[in-house]
């Protein structure tokens, strides 16, 4: 036997790994799983190459938990080590890893942003043990060895009976991590770790019902026998060829990523690069409302199938986060912080490459299968949108793909939306003048005129539209979105002649008065104007700028506007006959009633009568029915 003191000038390292990583002791059992599977893959090669011509035999790794003994066992059947090996590997090189890693982030741990913890490697396991073994036989000719150690820098290493090929490592858990003595603890840990780990691993056993032999009789009971209970997919989707997979298989792919998920997604991305970096996965559009933060952060990050973080914010642009799935990359350094990686010079590349696998994506599912885009148009619409505001290049791509429905129900591209409306929308310099609604059923009678006259109007109801148009009018200075309730529609969109007003001078003089008198100081502009007799004697409207200010600081984040109240423009139709009756009306308790009446009109067609004017309004109507 030797005994010997590891070479670390941190002269108790133990705690200080504690210390340092204290939220993250649970990647212990990634640490040495990642471990146990290399050492396997690493066997699985020389037995390729020719340089070990041994049995394979079963090289699954297995995990087992001895609550009463408290102990955890990982064994694998991979390449093992020998004595000197454990010397180098262990003492030397496995501390050095580890001091190194303090060293650097001694400052830097309590920065909530670092992802990972990859480096650590087999020293992780003193965050919960308070003694580890290491029971190993090399798969060269050599004598099993036995390492022990306490948590101090003194160490023991003996020769071991271990017979067969491969490693132990037994974790005497400590005190103050006995939760990890619970199967359903370290169940949960394999599960969110390794359940795509390229090796098998076994943890416990399950009950398998075994199919009736073929002669049985009707009332024959089926058998059933133990077996190992596998807990990872050791080939996921991902890691496979585009051209091996079906429809059917990404959708069981998504369904064994998300269990609890019974939507299923629209369509997906499969990524898969190895130059100028290693990136493979498979993203998932799912259906999306508009509640945008609760759907986040759903897309999982693995370095070489081994789960690193389902937060892959700096990774992917922020609007990807929207999607769903899987991200393999090696080459995401993950030992930084957030702010660093997106700095990080791979990392861009990585992130430039999503987001133009995605457009290209849409593209084609659009060039494709156009009606079938457009039918879900609706549940990915918030995703694009989102990326046009935020990513140029993803914005310029988008031109090919991106949708404005119309409250007809028909769907155009940019293009062919203005080749639409570009003899009948323009307004009195020339500008293509482009009706929106955010919402049919409150804006109805605005768009009803709309339409009457035979305008097109989108239906644009995202939470950041404000946003996208201010930026599409940024970079198309012929073209304005204008919402249907926005102005007057005369106003909007010039026409062939401006209608006359068939009222005086004199007769407008007399009408302002009258009616400010009603509606006193409750902030309406008001406006006379020469409108169709047709449209109705009041109409509010709520001018464009201001609004989409205010919904762009409400949906950015605060500011002055936000807090202002919406102000509205009354606008009269001096055109409308009511007009002539409120002027000619010698009583002037009718001609008040008139107007109110008129005003409250315009108000319930904008969603604005409410409590007790709207219970005025009632009586009032009661009264002139009578
Ligand atoms: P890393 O895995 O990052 O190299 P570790 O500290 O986890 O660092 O391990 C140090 C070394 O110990 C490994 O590189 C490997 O050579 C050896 N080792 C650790 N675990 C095993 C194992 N289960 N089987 C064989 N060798 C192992």
């Amino acid at each position: 036997m030797s005994t010997g003191k590891i070479n670390v000038a941190v002269e108790n390292i133990f705690p200080l790994i504690k210390k340092f990583l204290y939220s993250d002791h649970e990647i212990f059992l990634r640490e040495l799983i990642s471990n146990a599977t290399d050492a396997t893959t690493k066997l699985k090669h020389l037995s390729s190459i020719g340089e070990y011509k041994g049995e394979l035999d079963d090289l699954k790794i297995e995990v087992k938990v001895d609550k009463k003994g408290k102990k955890i066992h990982i064994l694998d059947r991979g390449i093992g080590m020998t004595a000197e090996e454990v010397e180098k590997y262990i003492n030397e090189v496995a501390f050095s890893g580890a001091e190194e890693f303090l060293e650097q982030y001694k400052d830097t741990a309590k920065d909530s942003g670092i992802i990972g913890h990859f480096g650590l490697g087999f020293y992780s396991a003193f965050m919960v043990a308070e003694k580890v073994e290491i029971i190993t036989k090399s798969h060269k000719e050599s004598h099993a060895a036995h390492w022990v150690c306490d948590g101090s820098p003194e160490y023991t290493l003996e020769a071991s009976d271990k017979k067969e090929r491969g490693t132990e490592i037994i974790l005497h858990i400590a005190k103050d991590s006995k939760e990890f003595l619970e199967e359903s603890r370290i169940r949960e840990l394999l599960v969110k770790y390794n359940k795509f780990m390229p090796i098998p691993i076994k943890f416990g056993t399950r009950e398998e019902t075994l199919p009736l032999p073929e002669n049985a009789p009707k009332d024959a009971k089926r058998e059933s026998k133990t077996v190992d209970h596998i807990i990872n997919n050791p080939e996921p989707a991902w890691t496979k060829k585009p051209s091996e997979l079906k429809d059917e298989d990404y959708k069981s792919f998504y369904r064994e990523l998300y269990p609890m998920q019974f939507e299923e997604p629209l369509f997906n991305i499969h990524l898969n690069v190895d130059y100028p970096f290693n990136l493979t996965g498979i993203l998932y559009f799912p259906k999306l409302n508009n509640d945008l933060n609760i759907q986040k952060d759903r897309i999982q990050l693995y370095q070489n199938q081994v789960f690193v973080t389902d937060n892959v914010e700096g990774i992917v642009p922020e609007f990807l986060t929207l999607l769903r799935g899987v991200i393999d990359s090696p080459d995401i350094p993950l030992n930084v912080s957030r702010s660093y990686l997106q700095a990080d010079g791979a990392v861009k590349k990585i992130s430039n490459y999503i987001t133009r696998k995605v457009a290209d994506k849409l593209l084609s599912l659009f060039k494709n299968d156009r009606k079938t885009f457009e039918e879900k148009w609706n549940d990915i619409k918030v995703v694009i949108e989102y990326g046009m505001l935020s990513e140029d290049k993803f914005y310029e791509k988008a031109d090919g793909f991106a949708l404005y429905p119309t409250t007809a129900g028909e769907y155009f591209t940019f293009e062919e939306l203005k080749e639409k409306v570009k003899e009948i929308q323009t307004d009195k310099d020339n500008k293509l003048v482009l009706l929106y609604t955010s919402n049919t059923e409150q804006q109805h009678s605005y768009i009803k005129q709309a339409e009457d006259k035979g305008y097109t109007v989108l239906l644009l109801d995202s939470p950041i539209i404000a946003h996208l148009l201010q930026k599409i009018e940024g970079s198309h200075e012929s073209i304005s979105f204008a919402r249907v309730d926005g102005d007057t529609l005369e106003n909007l969109i010039k026409k062939d002649e401006t209608a006359i007003s068939k009222l005086s001078d004199e007769d407008k003089e007399k009408l302002k008065p009258m009616i400010e008198e009603v509606i006193g100081e409750n902030g309406y502009t008001i406006q006379l104007e020469a409108l169709d007799s047709s449209s109705l004697p009041f109409v509010l409207t709520q001018p464009e700028f201001m609004r989409r200010m205010k919904e762009m600081q409400k949906t950015g984040g605060g500011g002055f506007m936000g807090s202002m109240p919406d102000m509205y423009n009354l606008v009269v139709n001096t055109n409308h006959e009511l007009i002539g009756n409120i002027l000619n009306t010698k009583s002037n308790k009718k001609r008040n009633h008139l107007i109110e009446q008129a005003l409250d009109l315009a108000k319930l067609s904008q969603n604005q009568l409410k409590g007790e004017a709207l219970t005025r309004f009632i009586q009032r109507s009661v009264d002139l029915i009578k």
